[in-house]
């Protein structure tokens, strides 16, 4: 077998797209170059399905129940993040701002608000 032609022991070899070996994208993982090349069978990517306590849960919202709200306030002084407004003695809930945490649910004492999901 003459040497050069890319198919002898000492020739180029396969991966250089000379000669009879492995063309380029034919995908042969082997030699310092081929460890580069795409595999064109590659493993279908599996992933672990994220358990419960690990995925984020949606922040739920504070909900005003306007037939046993007195209008008193407290859910607003009581809010720390400033997220329930008092317009004409009615208590606004900014979504935006609230962070579900329940202060309120507990303050009220008309037991006016509950938490929804959004
Ligand atoms: S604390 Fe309860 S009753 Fe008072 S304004 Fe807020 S929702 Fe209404
Ligand atoms: S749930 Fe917490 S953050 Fe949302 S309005 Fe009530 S006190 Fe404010």
């Amino acid at each position: 077998m003459p040497r050069g032609d890319g198919t002898g022991p000492m020739g180029l070899g396969p991966g250089t797209g000379r000669g009879v070996g492995w063309g380029r994208g034919q995908g042969r993982r082997c030699g310092f170059f081929g460890f580069f090349r795409k595999d064109p069978n590659p493993a279908p990517v599996t992933r672990a399905p994220v358990p419960e306590w690990v995925a984020p849960r949606a922040v739920p919202l504070a909900v005003v129940d306007f037939e046993l709200c007195t209008g008193c306030g407290v859910c607003a002084d009581t809010c720390g993040f400033s997220a329930i407004r008092m317009e004409n003695q009615r208590p606004v809930v900014q979504p935006a701002q609230c962070t579900g945490c329940g202060a309120c649910v507990n303050q009220c004492p008309k037991n006016a608000i509950t938490l929804r999901e959004r």
